[in-house]
């Protein structure tokens, strides 16, 4: 299977407005932004959806979460806070099929999503 524009952004072979990197995940600017500061949180295992994850996952899984916080300070949206959103599927829009968190703040979001 070809690769996602994830997997070539993770190998480098795209450039992206990278903003954190470990190990596990790599971090950076969403291309199309739907609020002032929308980021994504990306593993680098490709995983495309959460039905693809298996038991020797959850540690990818946690630390996705686990470091949002400090990802999020760092674009300055710890003290107003953020969102956090899976596109998971079809139906979620998602688009990518490489799993990851967009991080979006800024502004005040609506909820419920349209
Ligand atoms: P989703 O619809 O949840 O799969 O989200 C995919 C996201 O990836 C969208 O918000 C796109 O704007 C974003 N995206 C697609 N290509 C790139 C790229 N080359 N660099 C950064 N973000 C991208």
């Amino acid at each position: 299977m070809s690769k996602t524009i994830f997997e070539r952004i993770i190998a480098k072979e795209i450039p992206a407005d990278v903003i954190y990197e470990d190990e596990h995940i790599v971090a950076f600017m969403d291309i199309k932004p739907v609020a002032p500061t929308h980021a994504l949180i990306v593993p680098r295992k490709p995983i495309a959806r959460l039905e693809d994850a298996n038991a020797a996952d959850h540690s990818i899984l946690g630390h996705m979460l686990m470091k949002a916080p400090a990802i999020a300070a760092q674009l300055g949206l710890a003290e107003y806070g953020y969102r956090l959103v899976i596109n998971n599927g079809r139906d979620a829009g998602q688009e990518v099929p490489h799993l990851h968190i967009h991080l979006i703040g800024g502004r005040k979001l609506a909820w419920p999503p349209g």
